[in-house]
């Protein structure tokens, strides 16, 4: 069941406010980066809860001044990260000082990926032929976010895929559930939602010059979405 939630108007003094103190006291090692943030008094609580404590167990005057200093990153408008990448050893200190416990070196490069400082995208090292690359047509089953994303990797390596998929649309989990609340949200905030047929052409293949043939067929009562790129070099 769907639940209206009240949506409260946040400016930036505010959400600093309500933010979690390892979040501000990351983005001010990020910004500055002045690795005291990471040493006591600053150093926030283990805390193993599935939502954790937000004030992180840091007292309320240094909350205060964690707050005041990342507010203070904006007083001549967007800031400017002195770390454009941390490297291993500094994120590997900023992921051990949130959780408050000894992070384990393999983390440290699998975070950096996950956060955007060193690539993940396949690249060739020596790129085949086209001809070679037409005969790897690849067929993804199931249109979910894994496989929109596994089909801009290939498109974005040259390899042609087909997607097909079971359900009318696209989104699998994201289309068929629905989060509590997060319906009444769309009713309160309107967000700009482009057709189906768009979000394909753009998701499943942003770099393609051609790509995106999207046919329907229906198979005895279930109707299949398949959607085809071939990407040109
Ligand atoms: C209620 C709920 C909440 C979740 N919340 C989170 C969250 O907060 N964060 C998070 O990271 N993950 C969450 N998950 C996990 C979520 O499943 C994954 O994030 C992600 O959506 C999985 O993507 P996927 O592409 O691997 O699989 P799916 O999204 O499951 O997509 C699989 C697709 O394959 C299709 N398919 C299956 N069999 C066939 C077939 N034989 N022929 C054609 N098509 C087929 C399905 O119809 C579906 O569209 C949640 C899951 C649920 C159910």
């Amino acid at each position: 069941m769907n639940r209206e939630m009240p949506r409260k108007k946040l400016d930036l003094s505010s959400a600093i406010a309500e933010g979690d103190i390892r979040v501000l006291l990351m983005v001010l090692v990020h910004m500055t980066g002045d690795e005291r943030w990471l040493e006591p008094p600053y150093k926030p609580k283990r805390d193993v809860s599935l939502i954790p404590d937000p004030h992180a167990g840091v007292p309320k005057e240094i909350q205060d001044e964690i707050r005041a200093a990342v507010l203070k990153l904006f007083e001549n408008g967007e800031p400017k990260p002195v770390i454009t990448d941390p490297g291993n050893e500094l994120i590997l200190k900023m992921m051990s000082a949130t959780l408050g416990e000894n992070v384990a070196p393999e983390y440290a490069p699998l975070m950096r990926e996950e956060m955007g400082f060193i690539p993940r995208d396949a690249r060739w090292a020596r790129r085949p032929s086209d001809e070679t690359l037409a005969k790897q047509h690849v067929l993804i089953v199931g249109a979910g976010v894994c496989a929109i994303a596994l089909g801009v990797a290939l498109g974005r390596l040259g390899i042609p895929y087909t997607i097909i998929e079971k359900q009318d649309e696209i989104g699998g989990t994201w289309y068929i559930n629905r989060y509590p609340g997060s319906a009444s949200i769309r009713r309160t905030t309107p967000i700009p939602s482009p057709s189906a047929r768009e979000i394909r052409g753009r998701a499943i293949s942003p770099s393609a010059r051609s790509c995106s043939t999207i046919s329907r067929r229906s198979r005895s009562n279930t109707t299949s979405a398949a959607m085809s790129a071939s990407i040109p070099n």
